[in-house]
């Protein structure tokens, strides 16, 4: 192979750790390396509920990619298909159009999807809180029902527009709740009429938070949610959502025009276009991360399903950036020596545990077999993400925007991207036409034929 193509799908935890580990071990030139990817950033995901309270500036977690890498070429747009038998993405750009890329070897960490349930009203009114866009979107739209609230009269709209439901009790959820609820409370001292009227709750059909964290501190979880007045529903989910009401299961119906949805993150229905065997929707691949059967394919991250050598417990790693950015690592090294034919490694790591920040001056942290709350925890929290960033530009806007909050404290001026009306549930901003794998081989050959006749055989 003279110059091999490798396309990494996905510009996340995985893909771009993949790309940066390929350029460290592969000389310049020597490889065309292409990074399909929506947005040319990595989104620093666990650090997105601060965004949503205005802590951290978006650009703060946004990571740039052009800063990040030296040599790989951004392709922009959504990967659609994988046709392994003519070894070609399908890509569709922003514009709309399809285009083939063609790959040698081929990497695969689209992450995952906010997983809808079919709950009548939900696809319609719910607010995501995964992406960028949302994350602010949803400061925006919780300091507008303040305002609209402190407007009205009525006490029924003040009632629908004081009350936020989030639902899902994982670290997503958790640390949400915790940090918008802090946003109100600053807001509300604008709004004294309101500040008996604000209600934050968290419901989970799980009967505890935050299970990562163990028995011990998830409760300590529990005790600090409600200490901070969010009024936690356990057992419990989502029945109903209409524009003003949300009904859950146990048969209350709430007032309420907010209801973030947090509840779980499916596989990337890419993962299904390959006609490969999956784990509820992850691609099967082995210890070394590549595709049974597909020498040429491998995958890591959310998005797939890689055997956990370290933990008998559980038979797969569990969907976190800390394990996508190690499983990065691993499948640089394993396509490097697919393409000069040496063996292949297994991936192997040990949970290094959880770092929750509830924001202001609370945290947990399970750290290896350190359990740590308040305090210390709030310490090694911002000192774990302050190191993982992998931008030092990043690193130095997120260390200035918690100095100044530190100093000058909340600011609560709404920037005006939420408006009623406009779609803004996770279904609509998460729509992707993905093609089946017949669609995908059909529109794989009719796109190469056009190539090879406007440039060629290649
Ligand atoms: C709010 C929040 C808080 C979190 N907190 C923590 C935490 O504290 N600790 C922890 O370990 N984990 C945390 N996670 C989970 C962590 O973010 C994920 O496990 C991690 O991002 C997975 O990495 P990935 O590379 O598989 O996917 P991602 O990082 O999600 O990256 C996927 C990439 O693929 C792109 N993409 C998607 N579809 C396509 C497509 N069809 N074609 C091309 N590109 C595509 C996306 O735009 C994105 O760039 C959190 C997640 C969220 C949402």
């Amino acid at each position: 192979m003279s110059r091999p193509r490798i396309v990494v799908v996905g510009a996340g935890f995985g893909g771009l750790h993949t790309v940066r580990h390929l350029e460290r071990r592969i000389p310049t030139g020597m490889a065309d390396i292409a990074l399909v990817a929506p947005h040319d950033y990595m989104l620093y995901s666990p650090l997105l509920p601060q965004v949503a309270s205005g802590l951290l500036t978006p650009q703060s977690v946004a990571m740039s990619v052009h800063r990040l890498t030296k040599e790989t070429r951004l392709v922009p747009g959504h990967a659609i298909g994988v046709d392994p038998a003519s070894r070609v993405v399908i890509v569709c750009r922003p514009t709309g159009e399809l285009a083939p890329v063609r790959y040698d070897r081929l990497v695969l960490a689209p992450g995952g999807v906010t997983r809808a349930f079919d709950i009548p009203g939900l696809a319609e009114h719910a607010y995501g809180a995964k992406t960028l866009a949302e994350a602010v979107l949803l400061r925006d739209h919780v300091l507008a029902q303040l305002e609209l609230a402190n407007d009205s009269r009525d006490p029924i709209e003040r009632e629908e527009r004081c009350r936020f439901i989030v639902v899902g009790g994982g670290y997503t959820g958790v640390e949400t709740a915790a940090s918008l609820m802090r946003l109100c409370e600053v807001a509300a001292r604008r709004y004294p009429e309101l500040r008996s009227v604000i209600r934050w709750h968290l419901v989970d059909i799980a009967p505890k938070v935050l299970p990562e964290l163990g028995d011990r501190l998830g409760r300590k979880a529990l005790d600090l949610l409600r200490s901070m007045g969010i009024e936690v529903k356990l057992k419990v989910s989502v029945r109903e959502v209409t524009a003003d009401k949300v009904v859950l299961t146990d048969g209350r119906a709430l007032p309420c025009r907010t209801l973030i949805w947090t509840a779980g993150v499916s596989p990337s229905p890419l993962m299904e276009t390959l006609d490969k065997p999956t784990q509820k929707g992850r691609l099967e691949v082995g210890a070394d991360l590549r595709v049974p059967g597909l020498d040429d394919v491998f995958a890591l991250g959310d998005a797939a399903a890689v055997p956990n050598l370290a933990h008998e417990e559980s038979a797969y790693c569990p969907p976190t950036a800390q394990y996508a950015s190690r499983q990065a690592a691993t499948v640089a090294e394993n396509v490097v020596s697919s393409i000069l034919g040496r063996r292949l490694k297994e991936f192997r790591h040990r949970d290094m545990g959880l770092v929750v920040d509830l924001s202001g001056n609370d945290a947990l942290a399970r750290i290896m077999q350190m359990e740590l709350s308040g305090l210390p925890a709030l310490a090694v929290t911002r000192g774990y993400h302050t190191l993982s960033v992998p931008s030092t530009t990043a690193r130095a806007r997120i260390l200035a925007n918690w100095a100044i909050r530190r100093f000058t404290g909340g600011d609560t001026a709404r920037l005006g991207f939420a408006h009623e009306g406009r779609p803004s549930s996770f279904v609509a901003n998460e729509a992707v036409d993905y093609l089946d794998a017949q669609r995908t081989r059909r529109e794989g050959e009719r796109l190469l034929e056009n190539l090879r006749e406007r440039y060629g055989e290649d």
